[in-house]
């Protein structure tokens, strides 16, 4: 494999940091470009100092001068502050691959930045893909970028799907932990904390996720990334809950072969996977060992505790416009709880109801989407206003 040049988008996070785990243990493999974060300026510059990219972008501007001041020793990366330094930084700087680990909607405008350059672009941001998936796969399709999942699932289908069998294949079967409220009852989830929230059994991942993993809206979220990601109509993709998350999701063919990729619940296993894509390298993750495993167990979702698989169907039904406003209440929702203005059923609530007033169905322009996106956001504010 010839050197790869990585851009990463989302650098302090949980895949960023995953990420630059992979390229510290490749040093031959792979040299960092570009790095960016919203706030965690002390990360950054820790990055900074030991990838040497040419260029980091600190999201808020507030940052700038105490990110510049760390880097003070380093005066050839060049660093730059803002929404719109996120584009610029997507649009200068090539690489071969770009790592979208931005979180939620945040991420659009330099996720299609980076997919105009071309290039492989992992995709571990899910959340553009839901609000505006048909946008993301048409922008690939025309600067022949290959777009290709992080997410464990989605990145476990990938490794099995066989695109010249497509048309064999009965069912996409996406695998859930069941998250920390799994065996929890109605009652007890509905005072649920956000510390019990981000407490999940098996991963440990940035805050939104954890909290949409609780609810299960990370399942919904996946249902139609899969969508788009695999060209699969809703009817054919189904969840299944198996709480030790060691089978990653599923396909199952028209011969009845059910196709899995199994690997510990550690996300450097898909990110070498598509880093390394189309050679398989070594992680630097962990290992399953199949021999100390007990047991594998699957149970189906449980609709009345977990009523956001059901609106995902419900949103893929009504089109792209549901979809989007899900994704956008769903944000505003989980950034309330989180903050502790409403309880752990409310998102639920906030996020159906935004659902039930906004379904555009047709958005052809990405301001068409930004607009209704912030639209939907504020319907879900007006709503948590009134809880
Ligand atoms: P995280 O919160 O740990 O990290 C998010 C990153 O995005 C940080 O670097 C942060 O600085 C940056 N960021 C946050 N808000 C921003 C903004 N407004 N503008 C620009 N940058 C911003 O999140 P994470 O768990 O790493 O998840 C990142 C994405 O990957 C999410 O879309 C998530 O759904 C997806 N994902 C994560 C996991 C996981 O295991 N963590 C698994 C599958 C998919
Ligand atoms: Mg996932």
């Amino acid at each position: 494999m010839t050197v790869r040049s990585v851009n990463v988008f989302g650098a302090t996070g949980s895949i960023g940091q995953s990420t630059l785990d992979v390229v510290r243990a490749h040093p031959d493999k792979f040299k960092i470009n570009l790095l960016t974060a919203q706030s965690n300026v002390e990360r950054l510059a820790a990055q900074a100092i030991e990838f040497q990219p040419s260029h980091v972008v600190i999201g808020d501007e507030a940052h700038y001068s105490a990110l510049k001041d760390a880097l003070s020793a380093h005066p050839d990366t060049k660093i730059s502050a803002g929404e719109a330094a996120l584009v610029e930084g997507a649009q200068d700087i090539k690489a071969d691959i770009t790592m979208a680990a931005i979180v939620g909607m945040a991420g659009l405008a330099p996720l299609m930045a980076s997919i105009a350059h071309g290039g492989l672009i992992a995709i571990a941001n899910k959340e553009p893909l839901v609000a505006a998936g048909a946008q993301v796969i048409s922008a690939a399709e025309q600067s022949g970028a290959t777009l290709l999942p992080i997410d464990s699932e989605h990145n476990a289908i990938f490794q099995v799907f066989e695109p010249k069998n497509k048309a064999a294949v009965e069912r996409l079967i996406l695998t859930a932990s069941g998250g920390p409220f799994r065996d929890w009852s109605l009652d007890k989830i509905k005072s649920a904390t956000p510390e019990q929230a981000i407490n999940h059994p098996n991963w440990e991942m940035g805050a939104k996720i954890s909290v949409d993993s609780a609810s299960m809206m990370n399942k919904a979220l996946e249902i139609i990334e899969a969508h788009y990601l695999f060209d699969m109509p809703a009817s054919k993709i189904d969840v299944l809950v198996h709480p030790q998350s060691l089978i990653h999701s599923m396909v199952e063919y028209s011969d009845g072969s059910i196709l899995s990729q199994m690997g510990a619940s550690d996300m450097r296993t898909p990110i070498t996977n598509i880093m390394g894509w189309p050679e398989r390298i070594k992680t630097p993750g962990a290992r399953l060992d199949l021999s100390a495993l007990t047991q594998m167990t699957f149970e189906p979702v449980d609709h009345a505790r977990f009523p956001a698989i059901n609106m995902a169907y419900e949103a893929l039904k009504s089109g792209q416009g549901a979809c989007l406003a899900m994704n956008a209440a769903n944000e505003v929702a989980v950034s309330a709880f989180l903050s502790h203005k409403i309880a752990f059923m409310d998102m639920h609530d906030i996020t159906m109801r935004t659902l039930e007033k906004r379904q555009k169905a047709d958005l052809n322009s990405l301001n068409e989407i930004i607009t209704y996106d912030k639209l939907c956001r504020d319907l879900a504010e007006s709503f948590i206003r009134k809880t």
